[in-house]
C-alpha cells in the first residue's frame, strides 16, 4: 500500500491486541474478521497473518484485488470481497483464486454460471439486503433468485450474507429486529434447497450485542481493531473490555517559550493567556490529523495529556507543555495510544466526538496515511 514516508509520524499498530480483541470475539472458526480497506487502516497483509496465525478461516474484504494479495501471499482462507465484482477481469480473478464471488443480483448469478460447470463447480456468497438498502437481494426477490440458481447446477451457495444498518443504537431495536427477521425468512428458503449453506447477519455491533443473529458466521471489522461500536451508548459495556489496535506518535522538533499575548500559528487562533512553554510536534493536517481539531486536539506528552495550540498546520502543530518538565526535541507525543502514564491515553473517540463523526474514518485516514510499525506488546 502506498504510504508517504516523508513524515516523522508513525502509526503504530499493536499485533498482541489484534489477537486478544479477536478472541473476545469468540471462536476463530465462526469469525468472519473483515479486513477491507486495508484492514481499517492497520494493514492487510499484517492483519491477515495475525488473524490466520490465531485460527482464522475466513475473510471478508472489500475488493477481488484484495483477496488477489491476499492468495499471493499464500493465504488459503476462504475470502469474500463486499463490493463484489467489478470488472470481468475480477470475475474472472476471482475464479482462478477460488474467491468466493458476491452475488448480489441477478446479473451475477448468470456470470459466475458461465464460469462454472458440472465437473468445476464454485462456491458463491450470496448478499441479501436485510434493511441495509445498499447491494444485495430483497425478500421479493428470493423466487427468482432461487429460480435462477436452480438453473446454474454448478454454483454452490456456500454463505448467505447481510448487513445491519442500525445494531449499535439501542433505541432503534425494533428495526434490528426486523432485518433479523427478514434475513431469517429470506435464509430459510435458500437453506431448503441448500442445507449446508452457512449465514453471517452480525457486524462488530450485532456480535457484541446481538448473539441470536450470530448464525453460523459473524463478521467484525471495527471491534477486531478495538473499537467499541456501542460506546457512548447504554450498550457501552459489552464492548468495554476491547483494546485499541492503533496508536499514533510524532517527535518534538523545538521547544520555545510564548510570552503573554504573543500569538501562535496560522490565523492567530490561539493568544498567550500567560508566559508559556510550546513544543512544536512533527505532524499535521497531511498526517490525516484533521486540521478542524485545531485548538481542540488532545495528546500526551511524558504521560500527560496536555492542550494542543494554535491552528494544525500541513506538516506541524504546537503543544502547550507549560505544565511538563524537561522536554525535549526527539520526544515523541502520542496523539492516539502511546505508554501507560498518569493520564489517559487519547482514543480515536477523543477525536471523533468533536468532528461529529465514527473513529472508523479516523482509523482509515491515519492508517492509511502514516507510515506503520507492528509491535507485539
Ligand atoms: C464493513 C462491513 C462489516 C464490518 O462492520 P463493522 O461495523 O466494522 O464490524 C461487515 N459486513 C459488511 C458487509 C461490511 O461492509
Amino acid at each position: 500500500m502506498p504510504v508517504c514516508e516523508f513524515t516523522p509520524s508513525r502509526c503504530h499498530v499493536n499485533l498482541a491486541a489484534l489477537r486478544r480483541n479477536f478472541a473476545r470475539l469468540g471462536e476463530a472458526a465462526r469469525l468472519m474478521p473483515v479486513i477491507k480497506a486495508d484492514a481499517y487502516g492497520h494493514g492487510l497483509l499484517p492483519v491477515a497473518r495475525t488473524l490466520a496465525d490465531a485460527g482464522a478461516q475466513r475473510f471478508a474484504v472489500g475488493l477481488v484485488d484484495e483477496g488477489r494479495a491476499l492468495r499471493d501471499a499464500g493465504f488459503s482462507q476462504r475470502i469474500v470481497p463486499l463490493l463484489g465484482q467489478l470488472s470481468p477481469e475480477d470475475w474472472q480473478r476471482a475464479r482462478a483464486l477460488d474467491i468466493l464471488p458476491l452475488i448480489a443480483g441477478p446479473d451475477d448469478v448468470v456470470r459466475a454460471a458461465a464460469l462454472a460447470d458440472a465437473a468445476h463447480p464454485w462456491e458463491v456468497a450470496i448478499k441479501l439486503d436485510s434493511g441495509m438498502g445498499r447491494l444485495g437481494f430483497t425478500p421479493e426477490d428470493i423466487p427468482a433468485l432461487l429460480e435462477a440458481l436452480r438453473a446454474a447446477p454448478a454454483l454452490r451457495p456456500a454463505l448467505a450474507l447481510s448487513h445491519f444498518a442500525v445494531a449499535d443504537t439501542p433505541d432503534e431495536q425494533p428495526y434490528t429486529l426486523g432485518q433479523l427477521e427478514r434475513f431469517t425468512a429470506m435464509t430459510d428458503a435458500l437453506r431448503a434447497v441448500f442445507p449446508d449453506m452457512e449465514r453471517s447477519l452480525d457486524n462488530s455491533a450485532g456480535t457484541l450485542a446481538w448473539p441470536q443473529a450470530r448464525f453460523e458466521v459473524c463478521r467484525p471489522g471495527y471491534a477486531v481493531y478495538g473499537g467499541n461500536p456501542l460506546a457512548g451508548t447504554d450498550w457501552a459495556d459489552k464492548g468495554g473490555n476491547l483494546e485499541w489496535v492503533m496508536s499514533f506518535s510524532a517527535p518534538v522538533i523545538q521547544t520555545r517559550s510564548l510570552a503573554k499575548g504573543q500569538t501562535i500559528s496560522y490565523g492567530r487562533i490561539f493568544t498567550a493567556p500567560r508566559d508559556m512553554r510550546i513544543a512544536v510536534l512533527g505532524c499535521g493536517y497531511a498526517n490525516a490529523v484533521p486540521r478542524a481539531l485545531s485548538n481542540v486536539l488532545p495528546l500526551r506528552l511524558h504521560g500527560r495529556r496536555v492542550p494542543q495550540v494554535g491552528r494544525i498546520c500541513m506538516g506541524m502543530m504546537m503543544a502547550d507543555i507549560s505544565a511538563l518538565e524537561n522536554v525535549q526535541p526527539g520526544d515523541r507525543a502520542w496523539l492516539l495510544g502511546g505508554p501507560e502514564g498518569p493520564d489517559a491515553p487519547v482514543t480515536p473517540d477523543d477525536w471523533a466526538a468533536p468532528l461529529e463523526t465514527i473513529a472508523y474514518e479516523l482509523l482509515c485516514l491515519v492508517g492509511m496515511t502514516n507510515p506503520r510499525v507492528y509491535e507485539e506488546a
